[in-house]
């Protein structure tokens, strides 16, 4: 069996790459339904699954996170089918075990179990935070059981939910991550500061403290310069691939000004019609750039993620993956290309095309 060095030793030596954000690319896929966002794939369609994570590995991701974002107890209520919690998270681990023990180019993947933002935490409510801790309790010890490599807890938008997660994770001995979501008042909900959030996080002994989803690189780049500057510990950076704004700081607000002539029939464009605000590859890549240089070795893409955007991420850091053998060619492009073959008369034509 191959070498495979742990989350920490991969972080001291260099970039480690992680892709998120497989609600929104398995929903666009056709496999779950939005809004309601549960993630049923692992039971329904486990080889839809597993080929986008091994199309997420291909394009350079180094961890396989396991898919079960918002497939905990309450959610599982909500859709009234909690018999199958267990089968789901179980399902999505082995499926995540079994494409990072399969890397073909090389070191096996890390394996990471995920908890993530139960939507029922309630500052000062003891019931339901007890509760919450259940939830992560039940999901971790699965993750375990499975063999996970690292535990992942992401999405959080209440600061004490965030410590309530890492606590559970840590219990573990597993090398974690946790990453905070702060909505659009740039201030957690229960109104601890961003950065002193990430603080807290360090001090209680998170491996990897940083911030994913919500915001796209605009809106995510600023907090994370700020607590670059204060924390020792390795720092993560997964923002969406939306243009998001000084005046819409997340993806759940973001107007539509390109000329959109049909509304979707809920008040915003999120979930379902943000697709004209996304970022393009170069934008990624020049966050990417950026978040490495500042010393953020934890990159990746959460919500709009795609395996072209991980592959733009991985490259922009120095890695060559193999999807690095299909990136963008233009010289042999029928019109824009440079190629000797091109004939001029179409080559002449490309502005008026
Ligand atoms: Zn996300």
């Amino acid at each position: 069996m191959r070498k495979k060095r742990n989350l920490l030793n991969r972080l001291d030596d260099g970039p480690v790459i992680c892709a998120e954000g497989f609600l929104f690319e398995i929903e666009k896929r056709g496999y779950m339904a939005s809004g309601e966002f549960v993630p049923m794939v692992s039971l329904d369609h486990p080889e839809v699954l597993e080929n986008l994570h091994k199309e997420f590995q291909h394009a350079g991701s180094d961890i396989v996170q396991a898919f079960t974002y918002n497939g905990h107890r309450e959610k599982m209520k909500v859709i009234g089918k909690e018999e199958l919690l267990e089968p789901l998270n179980r399902s999505a681990l082995q499926i995540a075990k079994k494409v990072a023990e399969n890397n073909d180019d090389g070191e096996p993947n890390l394996m990471a179990g995920n908890i993530s933002n139960s939507n029922i935490w309630k500052q000062g409510d003891k019931n339901s935070q007890l509760e919450v801790e259940k939830m992560f309790n039940e999901m971790v010890g699965w993750a375990v059981d499975e063999g996970a490599d690292m535990l992942i807890g992401e999405t959080f938008y209440y600061a004490e939910e965030a410590y309530m997660a890492l606590k559970v994770m840590k219990q573990t001995k597993l090398p974690s991550v946790i990453t905070i979501a702060p909505y659009g008042q740039n201030i957690m909900r229960d109104n601890i500061s961003i950065v002193d959030t990430c603080k807290e996080l360090e001090q209680q002994g998170g491996d990897v403290v940083g911030m994913n989803c919500h915001r796209g690189p605009n809106t995510m780049m600023p907090y994370l310069k700020e607590i670059r500057k204060i924390l020792k510990c390795h720092m993560a950076g997964l923002p969406i691939n939306f243009r998001t704004t000084e005046k819409s700081p997340t993806f759940f607000n973001l107007p539509d000004h390109n000329g959109c002539t049909h509304h979707t029939p809920h008040t915003t464009t999120f979930p379902t019609a943000l697709d004209p605000m996304q970022c393009n590859r170069y934008e990624i890549k020049h966050f990417a750039e950026e978040a490495y240089a500042i010393g953020i070795n934890y990159l990746g893409v959460c919500c709009g993620a795609n395996p072209m955007l991980i592959r733009e991420v991985a490259e922009a850091v120095g890695l060559k993956v193999p999807a690095s053998k299909y990136r963008e060619n233009m010289e042999n492009h029928y019109m824009y290309g440079k190629n000797k073959r091109i004939p001029e008369h179409i080559k002449a034509y490309g502005d008026k095309a």
